[in-house]
């Protein structure tokens, strides 16, 4: 991190393409190395510390994909129906002898094939004669409906690479492996402040031309989201003193500090000088809409951002700074947003060289496409803005004007965490 500051100072006071910012951060934060091993039931969520090979194939064994009747494909009708002799019955959960040549055996979803068998009939596509022989119709593939070993992960292949971000299908995987713990990173400690004057906490006394904090509830939990274990620690004073000995205390025992507000150029922007005093800081202009200067430092080695104070500012510099940052601490294989494409419904101007986010709704149109829905409003303070949409439309550096039925970029807000 010591380095990121350095470097950074090339950029002076230009504005910094939002692609740049990321690769600058992930490539030069690094991850908690401390590990420990987790049950599966509390790995949602958490990072895989090292890569899982496969200690079993999956399926285990071979087995039937359909209730039915199994066969040797050797034996299959070819030109018209046959009759076969039943010659045994495979539940799930049973074992399987050797089938007879020339005979079927009763066989149901999940049970093993038995030896030398590898077809299997629907039991939807056979009947069932008088003698008691399964009849079989002409034409079935030979392998149909039966599930090799090993089809879906080979023993010995990777089952999940070390840095993912456990999903519950990844957990799925694990316990199908036979594993009952993983060996995960440990969660990250994210230390947050709020800061000015005009904030107070919510259920305190307000002063006439007081607000009340919104940005720490919204950061807390994005951040519980992602993972990370939070100090709150309320609301700071726009006094640079009082910010600097704060702010080294968050330091000492946190991966990341974390502020809102006072990272502007006016003079009761403090933190900005706080932190220069007490570590070392860029001021990021980037390139972006909503969004105004991020500050990034290190203070005592320890990562430090300061994100805008207006909240649609925050929340957008969250999901393109914070973000990577904090997968990348947590040890996470980073994961780049993909905007998916949607159809405008709004016309938009915008600057060229900038990127700007238009948050929006999502509506299926008469024609049955869905698309975007500008919110009327443009403000970055405008809390409801986010509240009454469902995602952000990420308009790239080189566009300069939407169209109504122009292809968009989609991000919803879920994915952004
Ligand atoms: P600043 O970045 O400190 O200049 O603040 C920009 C705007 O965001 C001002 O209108 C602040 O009152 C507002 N603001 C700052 N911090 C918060 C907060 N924690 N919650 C809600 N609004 C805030
Ligand atoms: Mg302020």
């Amino acid at each position: 991190m010591a380095q990121l500051s350095d470097d950074c100072f090339a950029f002076g006071g230009k504005l910094l393409p939002v692609d740049d910012a990321v690769a600058l951060i992930s490539a030069r934060v690094g991850a908690v190395t401390e590990t420990q091993s987790v049950a599966l039931d509390d790995a949602d969520g958490r990072v895989l510390a090292e890569a899982l090979m496969a200690p079993l194939p999956l399926p285990l064994f071979t087995n039937s994909a359909v209730d039915g009747y199994a066969l040797r494909s050797a034996d299959l009708p070819h030109d018209a129906a046959r009759a076969f002799l039943i010659s045994g019955r495979v539940q799930a959960g049973a074992e399987a002898g050797a089938i007879a040549a020339g005979t079927a055996v009763r066989i149901f979803t999940g049970a093993p094939m038995p030896n030398g068998a590898d077809t299997v009939f629907m039991q939807e596509d056979v009947t069932v004669d008088e003698a008691g022989r399964v009849v079989l119709p002409a034409g079935l593939r030979p392998g149909a409906n039966m599930r090799p070993e090993g089809e879906d992960l080979a023993r010995g292949s990777l089952a999940l690479p070390a840095g993912r971000r456990l999903r519950p299908q990844d957990i799925a995987l694990a316990a199908a492996l036979g594993l009952t713990h993983l060996e995960v990173r440990r969660p990250i400690k994210v230390a947050v402040f709020s800061t000015g004057n005009e904030v107070v906490a919510p259920g305190e006394i307000r002063a006439p031309a007081q607000l009340y904090d919104s940005n720490r509830f919204m950061l807390i939990a994005l951040l519980k989201r992602l993972g990370c274990e939070i100090s709150d620690l309320g609301i700071l004073r726009d006094d640079r003193a009082a910010l600097s000995v704060a702010l080294s205390d968050a330091a000492q025992n946190h991966d990341l500090v974390l502020t809102s507000g006072g990272v502007s150029t006016g003079e009761e922007d403090h933190v900005k000088a706080s932190v220069e005093s007490i570590g070392s800081l860029v001021l990021w202009r980037m390139a972006i809409k909503p969004g105004r200067p991020v500050a990034m430092g290190v203070i005592a080695g320890t990562p430090f951002i300061g994100l805008p104070g207006n909240p649609v500012a925050s929340f957008v510099t969250f999901a393109y700074v914070v973000r990577p940052v904090v997968l990348a601490l947590a040890g996470a294989a980073a994961e780049p947003l993909h905007a998916l494409p949607i159809r405008a419904a709004f016309p938009y101007k915008k600057k060229l060289g900038r990127r700007e986010f238009v948050r929006a709704h999502l509506r299926i149109a008469a024609d049955g496409v869905h698309e975007a829905v500008k919110f009327p409003r443009e403000g970055a303070g405008l809390l409801s803005s986010l509240v009454e949409t469902d995602g952000l439309v990420e308009l790239g550096e080189d566009i300069e004007r939407v169209q109504p039925g122009d292809a968009v970029g989609f991000l919803a807000y879920a994915s952004l965490i």
